[in-house]
């Protein structure tokens, strides 16, 4: 079995979990950052902050998209053919 030794073991790779283990790390600790997810990041990254912003960015652009007089046109042309 593989033998790991660390000073601080930081349970959750969130904003928070980040931020703990930099600031050991700058102290000089040897720090293990742990999460029962596959991918680091946490709720910010996977489930909240970023792809509600993700997602808020590509409904105004699908929107914008959708108000373009030039779509507007192109699509009117092809119905009017
Ligand atoms: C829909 C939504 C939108 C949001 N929008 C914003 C925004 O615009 N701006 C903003 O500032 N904040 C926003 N937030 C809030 C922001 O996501 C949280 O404040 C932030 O993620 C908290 O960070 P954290 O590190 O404390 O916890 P989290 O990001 O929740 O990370 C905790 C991690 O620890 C893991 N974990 C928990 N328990 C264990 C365990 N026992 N063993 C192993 N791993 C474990 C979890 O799986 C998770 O990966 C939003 C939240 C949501 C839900």
């Amino acid at each position: 079995m593989a033998d790991f030794s660390y000073d601080l073991v930081v349970i959750g790779s969130g904003p928070a979990g980040e931020g703990a283990a930099i600031n050991a790390v700058k102290q000089g600790l040897r720090v293990a950052v742990v999460d029962d997810r596959a991918m680091p990041g946490g709720n910010c990254t996977h489930l909240g902050t970023i792809p509600s912003k993700a997602l808020r960015h590509s409904v105004r652009n699908t929107i914008k998209c959708l108000c373009s007089a030039l779509l507007v046109n192109l699509v009117g042309s092809l119905f009017r053919k």
